[in-house]
């Protein structure tokens, strides 16, 4: 089933109201823009309350838009990344990419190589002295947007005391950071992704086991986060890529409800998208567009 879905004009700033501009929104009255396409019995079959599920979420291009700098890339700004770092990066990024894109290599060995280029790139960090400093300075003079929507979508969450769980291969302290700048880094949120400590404004070596492509999954929660969705029905998953379905685990597949946007090549990889995804979103679709899917699976 396809849908044009209305995007929201006018954005409220008092966030009481948030749940008002929800509970307005009708997909009949919609006016125009999103694509939003969606496994109409799969829908049909499940219904959402405050109780019965929580969500997991991709970072990059999933909640920012796609215009904008990812999590590591964000670092390469010049006041922190000289042109030997550039060129260092450069190197590593001609070196590894092409084995992230090769499908025919075995996953074993292509999990060696991708973990191996994200190892040194976080060595480089280290190497040309990354400080905590730097690192705020980098995502204040940053280019990220938060797809439309998404605040309030997230605020929503936090309002109905429903777990978040964003899963990144980036950099968690940029991803943290964004958040607070973005005064959304609700107390219901949780971050799995590639933390770097910091020593007195320093950088440490990066020691911790690396999350990246080809193993990025819901892992290692705390033990208050484990109980709190250990007993639900459902899981709402948002993702860009295909790869994103592997944040949960295969056997939750089943009671995982997904959504995955899709911004390039959309012609090529919609029917793709649809067979992977329970809900496809395309055409720098918002987070109104979400909650718009997200009202029809509401028990009221
Ligand atoms: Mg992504």
């Amino acid at each position: 089933m396809k849908l044009k879905c209305k995007k929201l004009v006018k954005l409220l700033n008092e966030c009481d109201k948030y749940d008002k501009i929800y509970e307005n929104m009708n997909l009949e009255k919609s006016l125009e823009v999103s694509m939003v396409y969606f496994n109409e019995k799969r829908l049909e079959k499940i219904r959402l309350n405050d109780n019965n599920f929580y969500v997991v979420m991709d970072f990059d291009m999933t909640i920012t838009t796609p215009d904008s700098d990812n999590s590591w890339s964000i670092l390469e700004n010049p006041n922190f990344m000289d042109c030997n770092m550039k060129k260092e990066s450069r190197l590593l990024y001609e070196e590894y990419y092409p084995y992230e894109l090769d499908y025919t290599l075995d996953f074993n060995t292509k999990t060696e190589f991708i973990s191996e280029w994200y190892y040194k790139n976080m060595d480089l960090f280290y190497k040309y002295g990354l400080t905590h400093d730097i690192l705020i300075n980098c995502v204040k003079n940053g280019n990220v947007s938060f797809r439309k929507g998404f605040k309030e979508f997230l605020f929503f969450l936090y309002k109905h005391n429903i777990p978040v769980i964003i899963v990144s291969a980036g950099i968690g302290n940029v991803i943290y950071e964004l958040l607070n700048l973005h005064n959304c880094l609700f107390s219901n949120v949780h971050i799995i992704s590639n933390f770097i400590n910091f020593d007195n404004n320093v950088m440490l070596p990066f020691t911790d086991e690396m999350i990246h492509s080809c193993n990025k999954c819901i892992r290692k929660l705390p033990q208050d986060l484990n109980n709190q969705i250990r007993d639900k029905d459902y899981i709402l998953l948002f993702g860009d890529l295909i790869e994103d379905l592997q944040m949960v685990p295969n056997e939750d597949l089943l009671r995982t409800l997904s959504f995955g946007f899709l911004e390039k090549k959309v012609d090529d990889n919609l029917p793709f998208y649809k067979d992977s995804f329970d809900v496809v979103l395309t055409d720098n679709s918002s987070f109104y567009d979400v909650q718009s899917v997200f009202n029809r699976l509401k028990n009221d």
